[in-house]
């Protein structure tokens, strides 16, 4: 957004981009206005804006050419409410959808997840869209038609904290896009989300998930934070099952891709979560037990996440029944493996995983390669 400032004495307008602060951390910010008119107050603007989604200089007691200054540089976008949808619960804990719109018209999604008690996880978008092409994923029939920023990722927990009321105890990546091929966005904003002057979440309470990009895995690992999990969908174990679901297994295939999350391992003690999409009749032989054991042994502590698989709008099969679901959980536990299955929260709604993105999004999608590792 670009704001006209008047330069006093000179006559002259200039135009500046002016910044959103949802994107800076609290030490960015209040070195850029260090010396400036009122810049003494950039810790206490800065807590208002990410905890009360309010950018108010005036209110601070500032003098007009402190608060000129600060309005002709900063400003806050949160992003506007399209709509909700809610997936209704015996419990009245429901899983709910946002659909959220950018300044430039883009839809995204995120997701609010109950957790347990007064406890609430929020599933962020990092991408409109996605190019890495999953084949059982809705996001990724779309295409990649932009990149979210920094700002724009953290503003879908501030839109959703002020002006849906949502509490937010955890957040992961896992809505609309690759996380990692969006990296040094996903990385700010995971800076910004663990600032303590703004939402102070804890490394454990940040999950990234990726499909597996290796130099994205790179860029996460530069921020040398030990207890940030990890999670990654796996899917198949075996090289020609998961070229057929993941395209990005052509270019990185699965021994690459362990050996990369033996690189990011930080600690002996970390623990990566495997996501696993059971999709009956494909990955679900005694074969596949084998593979997915063989993949995770070398990676040290792992925990399996067996997730059914959720028909969207062109399924690839039917959704697996529960016995199926049981003995596949129960062959990767006889081979030694700590599984755990995921319960499937808001299907109905299609606000599970895989589930997410929007058909009139695919008009906008750009001719962009696929992810090349
Ligand atoms: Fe992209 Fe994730 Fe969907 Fe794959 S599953 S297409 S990485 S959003």
């Amino acid at each position: 957004m670009m704001t006209k400032v008047r330069l006093a004495g000179l006559g002259r307008i200039w135009f500046q981009r002016r910044m959103t602060l949802l994107g800076l951390t609290s030490d960015e910010l209040a070195a850029e206005v260090k010396g400036q008119p009122g810049g003494g107050l950039a810790h206490k603007l800065y807590r208002e804006a990410m905890r009360e989604g309010r950018f108010d200089p005036e209110g601070a007691g500032l003098g007009p050419r402190a608060v000129e200054a600060w309005h002709s540089r900063y400003h806050l976008e949160l992003l506007e409410v399209v709509r909700t949808h809610d997936e209704p619960a015996p419990d009245g804990r429901r899983t709910t959808k946002a659909v959220l719109r950018t300044h430039d018209g883009f839809e995204v999604e995120c997701v609010r997840i109950p957790m347990g008690r007064d406890r609430w996880t929020l599933c962020l978008s990092s991408q409109v869209g996605c190019r890495l092409g999953c084949v059982f994923c809705e996001t990724g029939k779309i295409g990649l038609v932009r990149h979210l920023d920094a700002a724009e990722i953290v503003a879908q927990v501030v839109t959703t904290r002020v002006k849906l009321a949502w509490p937010v105890q955890k957040i992961v990546f896992m809505g609309m896009g690759e996380p990692l091929d969006n990296a040094e966005a996903v990385v700010q904003a995971l800076r910004v989300l663990h600032d303590p002057r703004g939402f102070a979440l804890g490394q454990a309470q940040l999950t990234v998930c990726t499909a597996g990009h290796v130099e994205g895995l790179r860029r996460l690992s530069s921020l040398g934070w030990p207890r940030l999990n990890l999670s990654v969908s796996l899917n198949a174990a075996q090289d020609a099952k998961r070229d057929k679901l993941m395209p990005i297994n052509r270019r990185v295939p699965l021994a690459e891709l362990q050996a990369a999350l033996i690189r990011f391992r930080p600690t002996e003690r970390f623990i990566f979560a495997v996501n696993y999409c059971l999709l009956p009749g494909f990955n679900d032989g005694a074969e596949d037990v084998r593979a997915v054991a063989d993949f995770c042994r070398p990676l040290g502590r792992c925990l399996v996440n067996v997730i059914p698989y959720n028909p969207g709008s062109r399924p690839l099969t039917r959704r697996p029944e529960e016995a199926e679901v049981e003995a596949f959980i129960a062959d990767l536990k006889a081979e030694g493996l700590p599984v755990q299955r995921r319960r499937t929260k808001g299907q109905g709604v299609m606000a599970a995983c895989g589930q997410l993105g929007n058909v009139r999004l695919r008009a906008h999608r750009q001719r962009l390669p696929v992810y090349d590792a």
